[in-house]
């Protein structure tokens, strides 16, 4: 199977801006920069999304995400975070490697544009939450 983009970044055959490194994850500048200091946390082995990562490795990747969105408020004078990941292509995952996105928020009209509209008209929520609730 052909190395996804992060895998090469991880074994050194692609360069990037590393901001972090320990056995299990690496942090590096987002090359797009949807904002400035965009970072993207993954862990070292592959896995192809959030869901289906293990949870000792998914809390470590987050441990960092957290760490650095912290950072980003105090050095970068950053007034929030979106710290997300996309779970397949459906929901725009672009590469198949889970990874979290660290994105500094400076004002509402930075760059980055998230979405969510209300459209819960006609839908049965006790009955959805029961069925969500009943498969956890
Ligand atoms: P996704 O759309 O999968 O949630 O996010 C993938 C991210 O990877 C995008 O924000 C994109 O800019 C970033 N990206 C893609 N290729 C490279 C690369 O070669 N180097 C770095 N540093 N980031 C990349």
């Amino acid at each position: 199977m052909e190395k996804d983009i992060f895998c090469k970044i991880i074994d050194g055959e692609i360069p990037c801006y590393k901001i972090y490194e320990d056995q299990d994850v690496l942090a590096f500048l987002d090359i797009s920069q949807v904002t400035k200091g965009h970072v993207l946390v993954v862990p070292k082995e592959h896995y192809e999304t959030f869901l289906s990562t293990p949870q000792e490795t998914m809390h470590k990747v987050m441990d960092i995400a957290q760490r650095i969105g912290q950072v980003e408020i105090k050095l970068l004078g950053a007034k929030g975070v979106n710290i997300l990941t996309n779970c397949y292509e459906a929901a725009g995952q672009s590469v198949p490697h889970f990874h979290v996105h660290v994105i500094p928020r400076y004002e509402k009209r930075d760059g980055f544009i998230l979405e969510m509209k209300d459209n819960s008209k006609g839908l049965n929520l006790p009955q959805l939450a029961e069925d969500i609730k009943n498969t956890l």
